[in-house]
């Protein structure tokens, strides 16, 4: 039988609660399932790690993870140390030191949810937004001098690279490709930041030929928030640098109800590393500890680990377990309004994934 070689690494806050909900779902999954099984192995990085030894991941720490099928991400932000140092010392190390270049973002309107866009079906609303996730804004070139003094300098450089560009511009065509509009809207800023971006909408033009079949169209950042709102269901597949789509998606992730809905994936398309899959919120530290995190983030990114796994079927059967409980609105949890708990929408997951009846209609 196929085993995979799962890492697990909850990070902080609700990323210790989510983590060990979305293991559950995948052990419940191969319970049921006779094709394969997983093999974890968890990592107490993060914030905890950070108080003992002074970094949040061992320097070897990617030399444990490079076997892996695959990595189950929560979250990296702790309340007492700053957040550059939690985020670039655990997953931007991670994105980073395995190339996970495209980040993957889907967003629909579950059933069940009651989004803030009035005039927004929930058919209005299925996207897969694009994130570079190795340069651009976040490339960690710049630095700072004269520290408190009045002549105080500091420069965070946004890199764009041509390979890196086309990389992430062809992963996006291919994507819209695959999907059933072939519609692909790429976001620029080219009017005000004129040398990269606008390097980057020559390289889109010159990506878009080799995909005769894909319609696209260009939109300005600032623009493109308002279409979203807007004129939802112009949209499909969205691609955008690492800054842009950041906010973007938290955008819509807000459209689609609830940030804590919202999956993403870290890819290394050339698989040369494996890719981490992860809810896109943070550490909520607001609700930490108290077992009310909604886990459904973390369910989908399951879904899309499975997915990357090739083990489509089995991606499809944890979507509608999540499609199941979301419908069921006793099944919320506060962020939706309601009242459950982590530990409530984890077990119905986990029952709906046991029913053998609701397996063979999913
Ligand atoms: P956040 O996502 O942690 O929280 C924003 C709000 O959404 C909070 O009110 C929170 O309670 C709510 N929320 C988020 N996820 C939820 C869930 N699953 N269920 C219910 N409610 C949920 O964002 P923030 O407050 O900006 O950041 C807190 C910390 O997390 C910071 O240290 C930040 O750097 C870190 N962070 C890490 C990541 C990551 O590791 N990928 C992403 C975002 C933020
Ligand atoms: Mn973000």
């Amino acid at each position: 039988m196929k085993t995979y070689q799962i890492a697990t690494i909850p990070g902080d806050g609700i990323g210790k609660e989510v983590v060990p909900a979305g293991r559950e779902v995948l052990a419940a999954l191969a319970a049921e399932t006779h094709g394969f099984r997983f093999q974890f192995e968890d990592f107490d990085w993060g914030g905890d790690y950070y108080r003992k030894h002074g970094v949040m991941m061992p320097a070897d720490g990617l030399d444990a993870l490079r076997g892996k099928d695959a990595i189950l991400f929560g979250s990296a932000g702790d309340p007492d140390i700053p957040d550059h140092i939690t985020l670039w010392g655990l997953r931007l190390k991670i994105c980073q030191g395995f190339d996970q270049y495209a980040n993957v973002r889907p967003t629909r309107i579950l059933p069940g949810i009651d989004g803030p866009l009035k005039r927004c079906s929930a058919a209005d609303l299925n996207w897969v937004i694009v994130r570079e996730n190795s340069e651009g804004e976040y490339s960690g070139v710049g630095g700072r001098v004269h520290q408190g003094h009045p002549i105080e300098a500091a420069t965070d450089v946004s890199m764009m690279t041509r390979v890196g560009v086309e990389r992430i511009l062809r992963f996006a065509f291919r994507l819209a490709q695959s999907r059933p509009r072939k519609l692909l809207t790429v976001i620029t800023k080219s009017n005000a930041q004129r040398h990269a971006m606008v390097m980057w909408d020559e390289v889109a033009l010159e990506v878009s030929r080799d995909f005769p079949d894909v319609k696209w169209d260009k939109e300005l950042v600032d623009a493109a928030t308002a279409r979203m709102v807007n004129k939802p269901a112009t949209l499909d597949t969205i691609v955008a640098t690492n800054l842009h789509a950041d906010i973007l998606s938290d955008l819509a992730a807000a459209l689609a109800g609830s940030l804590g809905i919202a999956p993403t994936g870290n890819i290394d398309p050339e698989r040369r590393y494996p890719s981490m899959f992860e809810p896109i919120h943070g550490s909520a530290f607001d609700i930490m500890g108290k077992g009310l995190a909604n886990p459904v983030g973390t369910f989908w990114s399951v879904v899309m680990l499975l997915e990357h796994l090739g083990e489509h079927d089995a991606a499809a059967r944890v979507m509608a377990a999540i499609e199941h409980v979301t419908a069921d609105t006793s099944l919320h949890t506060g962020d939706l309004g309601g009242t459950a708990k982590t530990v409530d929408v984890t077990r119905a997951v986990c029952d709906f994934l046991a029913r053998k009846e609701e397996r063979k209609a999913a």
